[in-house]
């Protein structure tokens, strides 16, 4: 798994379908269809949804 969005190979998982990227602040969702939606980690803390893709 790595960043769809800068392509860092390091990103930390949160749980089976959860990962984040410190690197740009995202958060990636997996679904059970493996399609990735990618939220945007706001500063107050709020996930603000910027793609969902396969
Ligand atoms: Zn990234």
């Amino acid at each position: 798994m790595k960043c769809p969005i800068c392509g860092n190979e390091d990103i930390g998982r949160l749980s089976k379908s959860r990962f984040f990227c410190s690197d740009c602040f995202i958060e990636i969702f997996l679904s059970r269809k493996s399609e990735m939606q990618i939220y945007k980690i706001l500063e107050d803390g709020t996930a603000c949804a910027i793609a969902a893709e396969n």
